[in-house]
């Protein structure tokens, strides 16, 4: 999985790399057929259903959005 992490979003776009379509920019983020989730600080905003995560998985006190996601990215269902 490629995680690509912003810290300043403004004027910013993001493409995905397979399709080409926008799939970010400085006033809203969407989805391709390709990405698998996306999440920020605050939490998750969309997974994927070939993940198999629940919808708003709950996080341990320990456990950040990227320990989170590193554990579920090398085990995808098909
Ligand atoms: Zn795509």
């Amino acid at each position: 999985m490629q995680r690509v992490e912003l810290s300043d979003s403004t004027g910013f776009t993001l493409h995905c790399p397979f399709c080409g379509e926008q799939v970010m920019n400085d006033e809203a983020i969407d989805e391709c057929e390709h990405t698998l989730l996306t999440a920020s600080d605050a939490g998750f905003e969309y997974i994927d259903p070939r993940l198999g995560i629940s919808e708003d998985p709950d996080l341990d006190e320990e456990d950040t959005i990227d320990e989170f996601t590193d554990r579920h990215s090398s085990t995808p269902t098909p």
